[in-house]
């Protein structure tokens, strides 16, 4: 079977340092997702506005290259216990496949087909082999079990702004009015690495969202968005 995009992905995450571990917990992560010829006409998307939900199928493009490993370190065990790859959502599996489940905000159907979506965990330029409807009545599983992840993740760090922040968020408020959310829904869940060493704490840290660097240090629980910088300045 040989498998080509049907469309790309452009998204407020240009690194994938920072990007949420799965969808749904960061519903200010936007992205647009654009089809491809020719796939990109009204009609292959008739009815799917109906929907709040979409399947994406897509493809860990950026680490498709470095294979797959049997077993993995899932994040949730603290990074030190290892699991099946087929029992996590690793990245490095041996078809390089992605499944997320992403908010529907929009279609626009004025110049080919752009879908807007919101909660999304991917990566600038994500290639997308298939979209499908999310049904309710099939996919929610209320009685579910969820194995070594039975719960949402923490997101307990306590994100503050600097005056230097405030001022360039300010002025940013009108192009980008969900960054102050985006920052600070992402960062509530720690995105650093769990294996981490204790002398990182006070360390300096960046992410590329949107065309900013934002940076941020990190004290206790508490993280300290310092400035967004315009990216290549
Ligand atoms: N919901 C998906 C992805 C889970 S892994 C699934 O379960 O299959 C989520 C991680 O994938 C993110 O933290 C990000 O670092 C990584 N990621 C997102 N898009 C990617 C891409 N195009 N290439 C490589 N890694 C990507």
């Amino acid at each position: 079977m040989n498998i080509e995009p049907i469309g790309i992905i452009h998204s407020c995450f240009k690194e994938k340092f920072g990007i949420p571990r799965q969808p749904g917990l960061v519903d200010a992560a936007e992205a647009t997702l654009q089809l491809l010829p020719p796939y990109n006409r009204a009609e292959a998307v008739r009815g799917l506005e109906g929907f709040s939900h979409v399947w994406l199928i897509f493809g860990f493009h950026a680490t498709a290259e470095q294979g797959w490993r049997p077993t993995v370190r899932p994040p949730r065990l603290g990074g030190n216990a290892r699991v099946g790859v087929f029992a996590s959502r690793s990245t490095f599996r041996p078809n390089p496949l992605g499944l997320s489940v992403v908010r529907l905000t929009g279609i626009d159907c004025s110049g080919g087909v752009v879908l807007k979506l919101a909660g999304v965990d991917l990566l600038d330029q994500t290639p997308i082999f298939d979209i499908k409807p999310y049904l309710p009545y099939a996919d929610a599983l209320p009685n579910a079990e969820g194995g070594f992840a039975p719960e949402n993740p923490e997101s307990a760090v306590i994100v503050s702004f600097s005056a230097t922040a405030e001022r360039q968020l300010a002025s940013l408020a009108t192009e980008r009015p969900r960054l102050r959310q985006l920052i600070c829904e992402l960062l509530a869940y720690d995105p650093r690495p769990a294996y981490r060493g204790d002398n990182d704490a006070s360390r300096d840290y960046g992410v590329k969202l949107h065309d900013l660097d934002v940076r941020w240090r990190m004290s206790g629980d508490r993280a300290e968005v310092t400035a967004l910088v315009p990216s290549g300045a």
